[in-house]
């Protein structure tokens, strides 16, 4: 699991986040929701080291990681904008960490070639970001987050620029994906139906601090502010 233990967080004299604490348990999907500019994306990088905390510890599995680059932090985060590299096919784009860690070709080969079909990729091996749809780019960008082995995967609404039919499935495959890896997630969305499909916690953040949690029918049925309630479109 991760554990974020009294982070403090300023962007100028704009304090964000005052002793902020959060953990996700081994295994557990946690669900990130909140109005725009609650301080949701910030969290994502500041756990991935992409944004440094004035103060606070995170930890990820058993390791302090606060003072490590992102590339040794052992997280993968997939954004909205997953951006690809062009000029490469499927497979290079997937093998691209694993060739920058310095891995070597045979181990790179057998990983990518296991998360393409984890991901229904292996067909598209060859092919160049262009020549997909945005589901299929989408899948490439997870796999390349994958292939790292994370022991925390974070997303950052990872399926905002999908059309609704492919949001949907891609919810799918999220939650199968989650079943077979197992791996702590946190993952931000703004699509409800989305949050209660996938979480197994779901946190309701308001300016930089956690309003709500608790399983996806608690906060559902059980608001416990006027603002839960409002967020949730419950009427009180
Ligand atoms: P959205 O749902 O719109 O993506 P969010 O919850 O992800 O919003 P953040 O991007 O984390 O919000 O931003 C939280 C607050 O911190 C906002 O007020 C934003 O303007 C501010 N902020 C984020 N990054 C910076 C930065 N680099 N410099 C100054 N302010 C920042
Ligand atoms: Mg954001």
């Amino acid at each position: 699991g991760a554990t974020l233990s009294r982070i403090d967080k300023s962007f100028g004299a704009a304090a964000l986040f005052q002793d902020f604490n959060l953990s996700v348990g081994d295994g557990e999907f946690v669900v990130l929701v909140g109005p725009s500019g609650c301080g949701k994306s910030t969290l994502l990088r500041l756990i991935a080291g992409l944004e440094s905390a004035d103060s606070g510890e995170i930890r990820i599995g058993q390791r302090r990681v606060d003072h490590l680059p992102p590339g040794e932090r052992g997280v993968a985060m997939v954004f909205q904008s997953y951006a690809l590299y062009p000029q490469m096919t499927v497979a290079q784009n997937i093998a691209f960490p694993l060739r920058m860690a310095g891995w070597p070709r045979s181990r790179i080969d057998a990983s990518v070639a296991q998360a393409c079909e984890l991901l229904g990729l292996d067909t598209l091996t060859d092919r160049r970001p262009a020549e997909l749809s945005g589901g299929q780019r989408q899948r490439v960008a997870i796999g390349r987050a994958i292939v790292r082995e994370p022991e925390l995967f974070l997303f950052d609404e990872p399926l905002s620029n999908l059309d609704a039919n492919l949001r949907a499935q891609m919810r799918r495959e999220f939650a199968e994906l989650h079943a077979r890896l197992r791996a702590p997630t946190i993952y931000v969305t703004h699509d409800q139906a989305e949050a209660m499909a996938l979480a197994d916690r779901i946190v309701l953040m308001r300016e930089g601090r956690i309003e709500q949690q608790g399983t996806p029918e608690d906060i559902y049925h059980r608001p416990a502010s006027l603002f839960a309630a409002r967020f949730f479109g419950q009427p009180p």
